[in-house]
């Protein structure tokens, strides 16, 4: 029994880090997950012989996609222990003390973003890579030099790591979730998802515009610079112009720790930006060394968590809400109560597992959280509570919306309407299909797609472009002008030049998200390329694994989706690819890496010109190297391009390529 709960734990962890970390879409909430993974730890403590150095308790962070390159970290990048309460504070000081013979701790903000390692050399900032699974991270340069506090330029000629926060501020993210909320597209769950799914943009315009910034709370080669301790370390980042957190406090014993904790915990609600709790580091460097590391966790350091809010109500009645995909998602109407600033009103059950889990019936008492999520959830009932009156919930067989069969897939939690003419499904996706990322069609939000659905006006994604047809029907109705259907018809029109992979984002292909079309699309220029490659040439391009690839198929097998495909088409949508492609150049194909600076070309610059020309450009220099571009002051990448035999070009003869070019 018990060995079956951690591997049903194990799977579910997976899969909440995949939604989380991969996809920045978790379906539960932190303090849901901070739940079982400490149910998971407790199992697997009281049972060892479990024990699995692939469990997800041993881990850091989750699978990575392939649309970035990936950078492996040169020393790991882990997660934090948790502590919740004072007592457990107090026994973190205590073991500090107990190995240490010190109990000298820094105090300090957490951040509620995602953890980043910047490299400078040279002077310069060089690359910047995300923790991913804490070896491996990604590399998004591109994105992190967007930060206008990050100093891109360093008075030191040492090749130094540097790591910190990235952060949405709380004002950036309400006003992104606005505009999505506006156009009808899934809301971001917290301002940490936001971050992460910002700074996961191919483009970096999108990253300029939300306004990410930063915090700068460690640095690795401290010691190689005399510096003794982790305070003296922070000093030292500021004077070279890192943004450093000013709430940070040197303390010595745990009184002093928990008065600290309480102090910053008053500030929580006036911060800019969110934080999630309060770190807690022991401060000497010859500390930290005593006390040492676990695999996932450094043993010098911990996060106190804030407890997650939460209130107590009557949970009145259950309704279904289903989604694009079919998803069935259970959720709770409840007598309004208020929680974290606002008055809920509904929150989610999850599924029908969570809700046999927890027993949680119709007129229950219910404890219903909210941790810095925007969509509430509810924890457990209050069985205690009952008077007679509650009444256990059939989960039901069929769906509210259309009457057809549920079904629930083999590693799946929830069930699925499989009724592709579900009008519930129907009206969720000729909205995903409008959506921003998706064909960008404004106007057509989720309100408007259901006003015209409920009207028959909107019964497909093909009807959207037979909209024009009906001008005379549609400036009548409540709400509408002849100006503001003219703007929405307009807006449809234009969206019929858009790029292949904005229409292979709005089919809703399950698994086929932003990323994963704008590969396929550059892979493979026209629809009809697409339609015709199987699984394993499918599986191959980056950001389409196995999965993705089998789902690709499976919806190029289904009549409807092709008769789909073919209407678009006669209405005059574009499906080739419009993105330009990579020149073809003597460097196509080639890995290079530029070091030294060249004479009228920021080294960025040049870099962009040999992605341009179709190279992969890096940033170390290894047998894999095919070329390294040098200019002025070039040192140890010259040097070691040398000693491997990597073919070498100066920035004259460099600048004589890109003249050739313009
Ligand atoms: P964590 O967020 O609990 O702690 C480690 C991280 O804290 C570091 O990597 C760093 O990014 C950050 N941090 C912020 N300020 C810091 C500071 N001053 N000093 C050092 N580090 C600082 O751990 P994690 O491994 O990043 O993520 C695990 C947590 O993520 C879980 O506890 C849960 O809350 C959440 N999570 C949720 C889901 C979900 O489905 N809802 C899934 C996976 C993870």
């Amino acid at each position: 029994m018990s060995k079956e709960r951690i591997d049903a734990l194990r799977q579910l962890i997976r899969q909440y880090n995949t939604e989380y970390y991969a996809y920045d879409q978790p379906s539960v909430s932190d303090a849901e997950y901070d739940r079982v993974m400490h149910e998971l730890q407790e199992l697997e403590k009281q049972f060892p012989e479990y024990g699995d150095p692939e469990s997800p308790t041993q881990k850091v962070g989750g699978a990575i996609l392939d649309s970035f390159r990936k950078i492996k970290h040169k020393r790991p990048m882990l997660s934090l222990g948790n502590v919740y309460n004072r007592d457990e504070v107090f026994a973190f000081v205590q073991r500090v003390k107990e190995e240490t013979g010190n109990e000298d701790i820094v105090v300090e903000l957490k951040i509620d973003g995602l953890a980043m390692s910047v490299w400078y050399a040279e002077k310069k900032l060089n690359y910047a890579v995300t923790r991913g699974d804490g070896e491996v991270g990604e590399d998004v340069t591109h994105n992190v030099r967007t930060i206008k506090s990050l100093p891109t330029t360093l008075d030191l000629e040492n090749e130094i790591e540097v790591r910190g926060e990235v952060y949405l501020p709380k004002k950036n993210f309400d006003e992104i979730n606005r505009i999505k909320n506006e156009a009808g597209e899934e809301l971001f769950a917290n301002p940490r998802n936001a971050a992460a799914g910002t700074i996961r943009q191919l483009d970096s315009s999108i990253a300029a515009k939300r306004g990410l910034d930063a915090f700068w709370y460690y640095f690795p080669d401290a010691e190689s610079f005399g510096l003794n301790s982790h305070y003296e370390s922070l000093q030292w980042l500021k004077a070279k112009g890192f943004k450093t957190n000013p709430y940070t406090k040197r303390c010595k014993g745990a009184d002093e720790v928990w008065e600290a904790i309480e102090g910053f915990t008053e500030l929580r609600s006036e911060l800019p930006y969110e934080i999630d709790g309060i770190v807690l580091k022991a401060d000497r460097f010859a500390d930290q060394k005593t006390m040492g590391y676990t695999a996932r966790t450094p043993r010098w350091a911990s996060a106190y968590k804030f407890p997650a809010e939460e209130a107590t109500t009557r949970l009145v009645d259950i309704f279904i809400t289903v989604g694009r995909t079919g998803r069935i998602t259970p959720n709770a109407k409840l007598e309004p109560v208020r929680l974290a600033g606002t008055s809920v009103a509904f929150a989610t059950l999850h599924n029908q597992d969570n809700i046999a889990d927890k027993d949680i019936r119709i007129h229950d008492f219910v404890v219903v959280r909210k941790a810095g999520e925007i969509i509430p959830e509810v924890v457990r009932s209050l069985a205690e509570k009952r008077d007679g009156s509650q009444v256990p919930y059939v989960f039901p067989d069929t769906c509210p919306s259309c009457g057809g069969r549920l079904e629930r897939l083999p590693q799946e939690a929830s069930h699925y309407c499989i009724n592709p003419d579900c009008p519930a499904r129907v009206i969720e996706s000729i909205q995903h299909f409008a959506s921003r990322d998706a064909m960008n069609i404004e106007g057509l939000g989720y309100k408007t797609v259901e006003q015209f659905h409920s009207l028959g006006i909107l019964e497909t994604i093909e009807s959207i472009y037979t909209l024009k047809d009906r001008r005379e029907e549609l400036i009548v109705l409540p709400g509408w002008k002849e100006k503001s259907i003219d703007k929405l018809l307009n807006a449809i029109e234009t969206s019929k030049q858009n790029s292949l992979e904005k229409l292979l984002t709005g089919l809703g292909i399950r698994q086929v998200g932003e990323k994963a079309a704008r590969s396929l699309a550059i892979h493979f220029e026209t629809l009809e390329n697409l339609q015709d490659a199987d699984e394993e040439t499918l599986s191959r391009i980056d950001d389409v694994g196995g999965i993705t690839a089998a789902s690709i198929r499976s919806f190029f097998v289904e009549e409807h989706n092709i008769d789909l495909l073919n209407r678009l088409k006669i209405h005059g949508v574009n499906t080739t690819c419009l993105i330009p492609k990579p020149k073809q150049s003597r460097f196509s194909g080639l890995s290079v890496v530029v070091t030294g600076s060249i004479e009228g070309m920021g080294r960025s610059e040049a870099e962009a010109w040999l992605a341009n020309a179709g190279a992969k450009v890096s940033s170390a220099v290894s047998k894999k190297t095919d070329l390294v571009v040098y200019g002025e002051a070039a040192g140890s990448k010259l040097q070691k391009a040398r000693e491997l035999g990597v073919s070498v070009m100066s920035a004259d003869e460099f600048l004589e390529e890109v003249k050739r070019d313009a």
